[in-house]
């Protein structure tokens, strides 16, 4: 699932190939991933335009559009795109060479049918933009609420971080993936910055010492630099690997376990986050 790595991957690749190229088709047609717009509406909306800037917070990504004259005439709707559980943006270029960003590739059956195309822009110089989904839960949605989601993981300040992660009695875990605190970790992000700053998964954020609030803050900020300077993304972590059955930890050889915590499929090292849940 793309978190935010992967999904920084893929604005660059919309900021890097995609900006400045007149929108002259739409094909908006999968009324799912593009709910709750009828065919047609996203067409009208974007049809010459140009996007003009892509930015993301967390796992949401969106554009702006210009005005229909062209950059600097006003401008046009926010296009905010969300990659789901395995979206990819694939664009190709004019001379029709193709580059990709966002879950990474070769996890999906090939070849590659066309219907998961589900959402298109098509560019004035022959070339497009698409929403690549095969299971079909990324989302297409204009001037998407991107106040409901808290700070960006790799933004956030070591202040606002300690207030995020030392109210209410929520499992630390939950905490890390609640987007409306913090927004960009997943599942492995999350269980790999719990397993650097040997905090166990199941402890409640008020049962968390500023110590560990601290260690986990400098766990996330080297997690995400590392993924996000090798381009791997998630899966790069050093426990990834580890999260299986007979998996045993990177650091010190115990035995990983398995559990859910926060509903979510959680590894943690037996012995260095040993506790899953209470007081400490
Ligand atoms: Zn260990």
């Amino acid at each position: 699932m793309p978190e935010l790595p992967e999904v920084e991957t893929a604005r660059r690749l919309i900021a890097d190939l995609a900006l400045g190229r007149r929108i002259v088709g739409v094909d908006d047609a999968d009324t799912f991933v593009c709910r709750p717009y009828s065919p047609g509406e996203l067409r009208a909306a974007l049809t010459g335009r140009t996007l003009t800037a892509a930015h993301r917070r967390g796992k949401l990504m969106w554009c702006e559009t210009s005005g229909l004259d062209g950059p600097g005439s006003d401008f046009g709707p926010i296009l905010g795109i969300h990659l789901g559980m395995s979206g990819r943006i694939v664009v190709t270029a004019q001379d029709g060479w193709v580059a990709e960003g966002g879950d990474p590739p070769g996890r999906d059956a090939q070849p590659r049918k066309a219907e998961w195309d589900r959402f298109t822009l098509e560019f004035a110089d022959g070339g497009r933009l698409a929403l690549f989904d095969k299971r079909r839960l990324g989302r297409i949605v204009l001037n998407p609420d991107i106040d409901a989601l808290g700070p960006d993981a790799a933004e956030i300040t070591l202040a606002e971080f300690r207030a995020v992660m030392s109210r209410g009695t929520i499992a630390v875990k939950a905490r890390l993936l609640d987007q409306s605190k913090l927004a960009g970790v997943g599942n492995l992000l999350a269980d790999e910055i719990l397993w650097q700053a040997k905090v166990p998964p199941g402890t409640p954020v008020n049962h968390l010492e500023r110590t560990d609030i601290d260690r986990l803050y400098r766990a996330l900020r080297k997690v995400l630099a590392a993924a996000l300077a090798t381009g791997g993304g998630a899966h790069t972590g050093d426990v990834i690997a580890a999260r299986r059955p007979g998996g045993s930890c990177p650091r010190c050889g115990a035995e990983m376990v398995h559990g859910t915590v926060g509903g979510r499929s959680t590894w943690w090292c037996s012995r260095e986050q040993g506790r899953l849940a209470g007081p400490r």
